[in-house]
């Protein structure tokens, strides 16, 4: 369904986030017929280049990570002449009446702040003092968000000047995956789901985003956040309140974000012995994280498990077990909530163990399946074993469906449509850095020492004993 017609600036319009998944992302939407003729792309950067010099940028983003629809050189020339490009200054005066000049008055205005979380107030201001911040204005702003509380409280506060909430469109691009959106269908569009939904037949629910690379070009922005703050505060909370939420009233942005806040506050503190706290050891052929990060000293951690619980009706007694690391063997990003035994096994111990486990698969390959227990086939007697049932679209429709998910271009056309359901409200941003909080402090006021762990692996030995001491463990990373 085609969009409104509108006006999308990009503020760091040349830099690696435009170039890997926000061009191409839009270009993939105007593939799809999802942008209206009238449509415009502005290029906002701070580097002197004319239209044509930003068109060629844009075709080599396109052609670089768009897919092979960046085969189809019609539709790159189509998309290419929606695209222009103005020079700016964001703490100065340069670009900005021309930058007026391109943004048409009668249409949807959105303003990407694709650039450090730095120039965030400064932009907000000189878009105010040109005119360029009406009611119909939005805003898109990327993570950080702040590095503590009165980070986040003052960055609002900076927006807030100049923009109501409803503008303001802060994102976390985990919130854009498709199964993100399927796990909301599966608990509220189903009977079956939510009546076991609660601690009275969950076992615990793990929750793990691991990646395979180290921290790449970006060691002195992670070496001065590490896990916690880079991962845990955004992405994994947001996937822990989607999880956890009572069901909204009904699927709009309040009613949804309303729920989503309060687990956040719900959680508990965290007991020390329930981190772990990991740094990534130098291999054979690879350096550590020290070293990746030039800091000898550094205790910043590449790796994090949590055990946590949330303080409600719902959840008393549930743990939820959170891990997040770098240089892992494998790039997962799962939610896996696992079910409690059936009361009474008729079949007899040798029957074995099983349980209900419904996995949520954001990537690779994003998914869900749900483990049920079935008799195995055969003469055999009465051998169970328990088999995925499958309850992803992908397959049935095709690499098409693989190519119409990417969580930036879905975000950004709910942006331009006015729809902020998948968007970080700024008092939930705030009660994360609340509880996030108090966890740093305990660590640093601890001296705590990140363990090493080696590269390839699942993470220190001490994550897998906050399974093991409860009788549990981690699904296998693959
Ligand atoms: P980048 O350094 O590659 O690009 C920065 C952009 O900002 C460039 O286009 C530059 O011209 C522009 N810029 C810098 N100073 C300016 C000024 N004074 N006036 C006007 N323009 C100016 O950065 P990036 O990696 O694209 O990241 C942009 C934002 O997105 C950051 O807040 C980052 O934390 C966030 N982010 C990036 C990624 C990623 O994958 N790159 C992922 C998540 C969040």
């Amino acid at each position: 369904i085609p969009v409104d017609s509108f006006d999308l600036v990009i503020f760091g319009g040349t830099g690696d986030l435009a170039r890997r998944k926000i061009l191409p992302g839009l270009f993939r939407r105007f593939c799809a017929g999802q942008m209206p003729p009238e449509a415009q792309i502005v290029g906002a950067a701070r580097s002197e280049m004319d239209d044509s010099g930003y068109r060629e940028f844009v075709a080599e983003a396109i052609h670089e990570f768009a897919g092979p629809l960046s085969e189809d050189a019609a539709q790159v020339e189509g998309f290419l002449e929606r695209v222009c490009y103005v020079a700016i200054d964001a703490k100065g005066e340069a670009g900005w009446e021309e930058l007026k000049s391109k943004v048409r008055e009668d249409l949807v205005h959105a303003f990407y702040f694709s650039v450090a979380p730095s120039l965030f107030g400064d932009i907000a201001e000189r878009l105010h003092l040109h005119g360029l911040a009406g009611d119909e204005s939005r805003i898109v702003v990327e993570k950080p968000f702040g590095k503590d509380l009165d980070s986040a409280r003052e960055l609002n506060a900076t927006l807030a000047k100049h923009f109501d909430e409803h503008q303001i469109y802060r994102i976390d691009h985990y919130l854009g995956k498709e199964t993100v959106q399927n796990l909301m269908a599966v608990r509220f569009g189903n009977v079956l789901f939510e009546p076991l939904w609660n601690a009275q037949y969950v076992d615990h629910i793990q929750i793990t985003v691991a990646e395979t690379v180290g921290v790449g070009g970006r060691g002195s922005y992670y070496d001065a956040s590490g896990a916690m703050r880079d991962m845990v505060q955004n992405h994994l909370m947001q996937l822990l309140c989607l999880i956890a939420m009572e069901p909204p009233a009904k699927f709009e942005p309040d009613a949804v974000r309303d729920e989503k806040l309060k687990v956040i506050r719900a959680l508990e503190p965290v007991e020390p012995y329930h981190i772990v706290r990991g740094q990534y050891d130098k291999s054979k052929d690879a350096p550590g994280y020290r070293q990746d990060v030039e800091n000898p000293r550094s205790f910043t951690e590449s790796f994090l498990a949590l055990k946590l619980h949330i303080s409600n009706w719902r959840w008393a007694g549930t743990p939820f077990y959170l891990r997040t690391g770098k240089k892992l063997k494998a790039r997962t990003s799962e939610i896996v909530v696992v079910f409690k035994d059936a009361p009474h096994s008729i079949f007899g111990a040798d029957a074995g163990r099983h349980r209900n486990v419904l996995a949520i698969r954001l990537q690779p390959n994003e998914g869900m399946t749900l483990d049920v227990t079935i008799k195995e086939p055969g003469p055999g007697g009465m051998r169970l074993v328990d088999v995925p049932l499958d309850m992803t679209f992908a397959d049935a429709l095709g690499p098409e469906a693989e190519q119409a998910t990417e969580a930036y271009e879905r975000l950004i056309m709910d942006v331009i449509r006015g729809n902020q359901t998948l968007f970080m409200r700024g008092d939930e941003v705030e009660a994360a850095w609340a509880w996030t909080d108090p966890i740093i402090a305990g660590w640093t006021a601890r001296s705590d020492v990140p363990k090493p762990y080696d590269q390839g692996g699942s993470g220190p030995e001490d994550s897998l004993m906050l399974m093991h001491r409860d009788g549990r463990r981690w699904r296998e990373l693959k």
